[in-house]
């Protein structure tokens, strides 16, 4: 079984967010430490895969769904553009290990990259 994570207890509940949106299989909400005016996560409620690259081989519906949902929330919150990013691995940043899209908009000039 795959190792709790924050985004697990997100998902379960335990820990409480202000979600942005959700769908039967995703949820979105605020980056809890933004690096542009807009900066969401979207994630699966599945605890099932630590990066995209497991998500897109296992389940690329679900994968398709959370760029539908970052879509949609670029629509609603932003001019409908959007940079998606999937850090992948510790090397690249990753640090929660349940497979999450960063959707960054509004002044994208001022941000490059997401994490570290
Ligand atoms: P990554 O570095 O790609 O694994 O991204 C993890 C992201 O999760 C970081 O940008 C954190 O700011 C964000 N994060 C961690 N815990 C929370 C939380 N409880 N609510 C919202 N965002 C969070």
């Amino acid at each position: 079984m795959a190792e709790e994570t924050v985004f697990g207890k997100i998902v379960s509940g335990e820990i409480p967010v202000d979600l942005l949106a959700e769908t039967e299989r995703v949820i979105a909400f605020r980056d809890m430490n933004p690096q542009a005016k807009i900066h969401f996560l979207v994630i699966p409620k599945t605890t099932e895969y630590t990066n995209v690259v497991e998500l897109a081989a296992g389940d690329p519906e679900l994968l398709a769904e959370m760029i539908a949902v970052a879509q949609r929330l670029a629509d609603e919150h932003a001019d409908g553009e959007f940079r998606l990013i999937f850090n992948n691995g510790p090397l690249a940043g990753q640090t929660v290990f349940h497979v999450h899209a960063h959707v960054l908009a509004g002044d994208l000039e001022e941000s490059t990259l997401v994490g570290s």
